[in-house]
C-alpha cells in the first residue's frame, strides 16, 4: 500500500465517520480540516512516488547513452531536448516549449592526433579543447613550457613561443589593477596572444591518471590549436626539458567551428499552480555536456531528477499553489549562458520567480543546502529541510556559492539555491572528462536526489513568499 493510498483511506474513513455525528458538525468540520493533506504527507507520498515508480536511471542510460554527450550547439543536445520534452509531455507537463538564444558559432570534435616523435612516435593524451580552430594539416612543432603570472611575463617570453607547441603551466592573470579596467587588460592579452603566433597550446589536466579536463566556449581566449594534455604526459614533456632534450611533437586537430553563428535553446515545461499560479519555482538543470563522456554526472543527473520531480507531482494529482516551471538549460558549461538568456527572455517576470532550485554537483547523495547568506532564505530552508527529515539530516550551511546556473539567478536577486553532495569520484574524475559515464551513478542516490529535492521544491511551491534581493555579483 503506498502513501498515499493510505492517507486517501484515512481521509474517505474520516468522512463516513464525521457523517455520523450530525449533532457535531464543528468538531467534525475541524477534524476534516486537520486530514487535509499537509506538507509532511505530501513529501512521504512524493517519497513513496519516487521510489516505486521513479524512471530515473531508464531516463539516464536514454538519454547519456542512447543520445550521447551534448556540446551545446550540437545536433545531439538538439535530439536530446525533443527527447526531454516528449518525455515531459507524457508527464503531464504544460506549456513545454523551446526558447532560442544567440551562441555565435558551433563547435564539432574532430581527430586530436599527438606523437612524441623523440620517443618512438609514441601517442600522448591530449584532446583539441571545445571552441578552438584547428591548421588543417599535420604540424610538426618543438614544445617550450611557459610558467608565466602577468601579462607583461607573457610579453617578455612570447618572442620564443612563435611557432612552438606552448606547454602552459600557468596563464596571464589580471592583477587587482588590471582588473578595474579589465576590458583593456583583455584585449591587450588577446593582441599579445595573437601577436606570439604560436603553433599549438597545451593545458594541463589537474586530474590524476590521464583523466581528462574540458573547457572552451565561443568566446574562448586561445583561439587556435589548443588542447588539453593529461597530466601524466605533461610531466614527461616537462620531464624531457628537464634532461636538456627539446620534446619534438607532430599534431594534427580536426576539430571544426560552423560557418555561420547558430542559436541554442532552453526547454520549458510547466506544472501549473492554483491560487498563486502566476509565481514560479523554477527547477532547473543544465541539460548540455561536455563531449568526451556522456555527461552523465554533470549534469545527467541534474536533468532526470528535475524531469522526475514533474512527473511524480503530476502521478500524485498535486496542487501547488505557484506553478512548477522546469528548464533544462544549454551552453552551462560555456559560461551560464542559457540561465543568462532565460533570464533576460524573462526579465519581466523575474519578481514573481518564488526560488530557483538547481542540482548540479554529481551523483552523490544530497547532504545540505547553502543559503546564500541570506537570513530569511536560511530560515525557509531550515523549515523546508524538516520535510526530508526521514530520509536524510541536511545541514543548511551560511555560504554562498555559484558554479551553476542558480547563479546567474541569485545574481538578479533572486533566491536560488544549490544542493552539497556527497563528492564521490566527481571532481576527482567524472567532472567534465572522458568518464563521465552512467557507470558512476547509482539509482539509490538518484532517488534520494529526487526525493530530496522534491520536497524542498514542494515546500518552496507553497510556503511564505521570499525576499529578494538587490541584483549583486558572486565573487
Ligand atoms: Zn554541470
Amino acid at each position: 500500500m503506498t502513501t498515499l493510498f493510505s492517507r486517501k483511506l484515512k481521509l474517505v474513513l474520516f468522512v463516513l465517520s464525521a457523517n455520523l455525528l450530525p449533532f457535531s458538525i464543528g468538531y467534525a468540520q475541524q477534524q476534516v480540516t486537520a486530514v487535509q493533506p499537509s506538507s509532511a504527507n505530501i513529501s512521504q507520498d512524493l517519497f513513496a512516488e519516487i521510489a516505486q515508480n521513479n524512471q530515473l536511471m531508464l531516463n539516464l542510460e536514454e538519454m547519456c547513452d542512447g543520445i550521447g554527450p551534448r556540446l551545446t550547439g550540437s545536433q545531439q543536445l538538439r535530439q536530446a531536448q525533443q527527447w526531454a520534452m516528449e518525455k515531459l509531455k507524457s508527464y503531464g507537463a504544460v506549456n513545454v516549449h523551446e526558447e532560442a538564444y544567440e551562441l555565435g558559432r558551433a563547435w564539432t570534435r574532430g581527430v586530436a592526433r599527438v606523437r612524441l616523435l623523440n620517443a618512438n612516435g609514441m601517442l600522448l593524451d591530449v584532446q583539441q579543447q571545445a571552441w578552438s580552430d584547428s591548421s588543417p594539416r599535420k604540424t610538426f612543432a618543438e614544445v617550450v613550457v611557459m610558467n608565466v603570472k602577468t601579462l607583461d611575463e607573457f610579453k617578455e617570453i612570447a618572442p620564443r613561443l612563435r611557432g612552438k607547441i606552448v606547454l602552459a603551466l600557468s596563464t596571464p592573470k589580471a592583477t587587482p589593477e588590471q582588473e578595474k579596467n579589465f576590458k583593456q587588460y583583455s584585449d591587450e592579452l588577446n593582441k599579445a596572444i595573437r601577436a606570439a603566433d604560436f603553433a599549438a597550446i597545451f593545458f594541463v589536466s589537474g586530474r590524476e591518471g590521464n583523466i581528462q579536463d574540458m573547457f572552451g566556449g565561443p568566446n574562448t581566449r586561445y583561439k587556435k590549436n589548443a588542447a588539453i594534455i593529461t597530466k601524466e604526459h605533461a610531466n614527461l614533456l616537462q620531464r624531457l626539458v628537464a634532461r636538456g632534450i627539446t620534446p619534438k611533437l607532430e599534431f594534427e586537430f580536426g576539430g571544426r567551428l560552423s560557418k555561420d553563428v547558430v542559436k541554442a535553446y532552453n526547454v520549458v515545461a510547466d506544472f501549473p499552480g492554483t491560487e498563486l499560479s502566476d509565481e514560479t519555482v523554477v527547477l532547473g538543470a543544465h541539460q548540455d555536456s561536455w563531449d568526451l563522456g556522456t555527461g552523465a554526472t554533470d549534469n545527467g543527473v541534474g536533468t532526470v531528477v528535475t524531469m522526475e520531480i514533474l512527473r511524480a507531482m503530476h502521478a500524485l494529482k498535486l496542487k501547488p499553489k505557484r506553478t512548477l516551471r522546469v528548464v533544462l538549460f544549454s551552453g552551462e558549461e560555456q559560461g551560464l549562458l542559457g540561465s543568462k538568456a532565460y533570464l533576460k527572455a524573462h526579465a519581466a517576470e523575474q519578481p514573481k520567480i518564488q526560488a530557483m532550485l538547481t542540482q548540479d554537483a554529481g551523483g552523490g547523495r544530497i547532504t545540505g543546502f547553502l543559503d546564500m547568506k541570506v537570513d530569511e532564505w536560511f530560515a525557509s530552508l531550515n523549515e523546508a529541510k524538516e520535510q526530508t527529515k526521514e530520509l536524510s539530516h541536511l545541514d543548511i550551511t551560511y555560504a554562498a556559492g555559484g558554479g551553476s546556473d542558480h547563479q546567474a539567478f541569485f545574481e538578479q536577486g533572486i533566491p536560488a539555491f544549490a544542493p552539497i553532495q556527497d563528492p564521490l569520484d566527481y571532481r576527482s574524475h567524472t567532472w567534465h572528462s572522458q568518464v563521465d559515464t552512467v557507470d558512476h551513478v547509482s539509482k539509490d542516490n538518484l532517488i534520494q536526489n529526487a526525493q530530496v529535492m522534491a520536497a524542498m521544491t514542494w515546500a518552496m511551491l507553497n510556503n511564505r513568499k521570499l525576499p529578494h534581493q538587490a541584483p549583486q555579483v558572486l565573487r
